[in-house]
């Protein structure tokens, strides 16, 4: 298998550490506030890496964590804390906003189909691992003390830029606790934060009370469950410059060597015509918002399986319509066409060749689409296509869901005031039926109902900016 390692750049042969085990770490989301479809885009890529690696036979440990402390605004650990902004927002205490968007994180993953994570880590219960990994840092002389907190000293460390191609003599402070008199060099990042009364998460530690930054709950929680080498690390490109770079600093103030083997990065969902993404602009939905409109939201999934990982997509109502065509009409033909067939041999081939090449998933698309126009019988071109489901993972097996109850009934209720002539109330409860995502159509020995396929937009929540 070929993957796109980002700390050589370019795709290279995957060769795991350990024989057919395979360690794999991800950065997972920061739970202030929900985390939309285009947020959802990197845990969909390491999904599609996760089955595909178990496809090829790879044993996987996949090992996600939730931040759900407060570290700053920014990258650099900087400006106002966005837990406290979101708990402040809503009148919750920061531990309750915490619970509460992890619960959307958690729901969002099992309505996009992806697999569960074997490990889900709190930076919060993982406090005691941060400060040790700190101390074993301090200890190896790569970190030093100023009013601001613990700061690892990037002098120490002469690869600190390789990774990102960072020219540091361009950096400049991008904050309040940035601009600290006593920090030694421009990229000397926080460790562990002190002198902060007004945080609301604090906890003790050898340099005081106060609470961890956040690189290092990424290199103390990869470590623990993976171990002081592991094989994969994965994150957004946002993160190469910042983040990833301060993870390999810590890996190597701590252990002496870099933590992770294969570092890679999914690229980003923009807007229509590259815009970004906001709620002001009509682009931004949750998984549960599609869901309440009445579409599957894994016709996302297939949108997302039509883009590679590393180039991103654009994002609209209209691109989800159109991509929700092809996967009701894949799982109509799964379901039309008979059980028992065979995988036919040359379409498997090429499939593993496309997934074993860096996620060639829009190519895997294509081959599916392959399959239904090949002249095998109908059963081997289901058995072989819901065989490529295994990675593609648009549960292509099951029927698209019946119409739900309440929306029968109401069709119903509309149906026995129609025969009496009230046709004010008919249109009402017809208005009813497609808010809900169905038309009705009558016939003349009484109605059916059939899923509506104009996308509506929600009137709901609010702007999700940033990460
Ligand atoms: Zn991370």
């Amino acid at each position: 298998m070929k993957i796109y390692n980002t700390a050589e750049r370019k795709k290279t042969e995957f060769k795991p550490i350990r024989d057919k085990k395979v360690g794999i770490y991800s950065c997972g989301p920061t739970v202030y506030w929900n985390q939309h479809l285009g947020n959802m885009y990197a845990y969909l890529s390491w999904d599609v890496l996760i089955r595909t690696l178990k496809y090829l036979g790879f044993e996987t440990k996949w090992v996600m964590n939730i931040t759900d402390v407060g570290h700053l605004t920014s990258d650099g650990d900087t400006g106002e804390d966005k837990m406290e902004k979101g708990a402040k927002k809503e009148g919750l205490t920061v531990w309750e906003v915490a619970k509460k968007y992890e619960g959307q994180f958690m729901e969002s993953v099992r309505l996009l189909n992806i697999t569960n994570p074997d490990v889900i880590c709190r930076a919060t219960e993982h406090i005691s691992d941060q400060i040790e990994l700190a101390k074993r840092i301090e200890a190896n002389g790569y970190a030093y003390m100023t009013d601001v907190g613990l700061r690892f000293d990037t002098g120490k460390f002469a690869d600190y830029g390789k990774f990102a191609n960072l020219r540091l003599e361009q950096m400049a402070d991008s904050g309040r606790l940035d601009a600290d008199p006593k920090k030694k060099n421009q990229a000397d990042f926080l460790l562990w934060i002190v002198n902060q009364p007004n945080h609301i998460m604090q906890w003790d530690s050898p340099w005081g009370r106060g609470f961890p930054g956040w690189h290092i709950e990424c290199t103390a929680m990869s470590t623990r469950y993976l171990g002081e080498e592991f094989d994969i690390h994965t994150g957004g490109i946002d993160h190469i410059p910042v983040h990833h770079t301060n993870e390999i600093a810590q890996g190597y103030g701590a252990f002496g060597h870099q933590t992770a083997r294969y570092w890679m990065h999914n690229a980003w969902v923009v807007g229509k015509g590259g815009q970004k993404m906001s709620k002001s602009l009509g682009n931004v939905f949750t998984a549960q918002e599609l869901a309440e409109m009445g579409i599957n939201p894994l016709a996302y999934r297939y949108l997302f399986l039509t883009t590679h990982y590393r180039k991103g997509m654009e994002f609209s109502l209209e691109s989800l319509a159109a991509a929700r065509k092809p996967y009701e009409r894949l799982k109509q033909l799964m379901a039309d066409w008979p059980e028992g067939g065979e995988i036919d041999a040359d379409f498997s081939k090429r499939f593993v060749e496309l997934i074993s090449d860096d996620l060639m998933m829009p190519e895997v698309v294509a081959l599916v689409w392959e399959v239904t126009r090949s002249n095998l019988s109908s059963e081997d071109k289901r058995s072989t296509i819901l065989e490529m489901d295994r990675v593609l993972g648009l549960d292509l097996e099951r029927p698209e869901e019946a119409v739900s109850g309440d929306v029968v009934e109401l069709a119903n209720a509309r149906w026995a005031v129609k025969k009496k002539g009230d046709w004010s109330e008919a249109d009402r409860l017809r208005k009813l039926i497609q808010e809900k995502g169905y038309i009705i159509e009558d016939r003349a020995d009484g109605f059916k109902l059939k899923r509506d396929q104009t996308v509506k937009v929600s009137e709901k929540g609010e702007t999700n900016e940033g990460r």
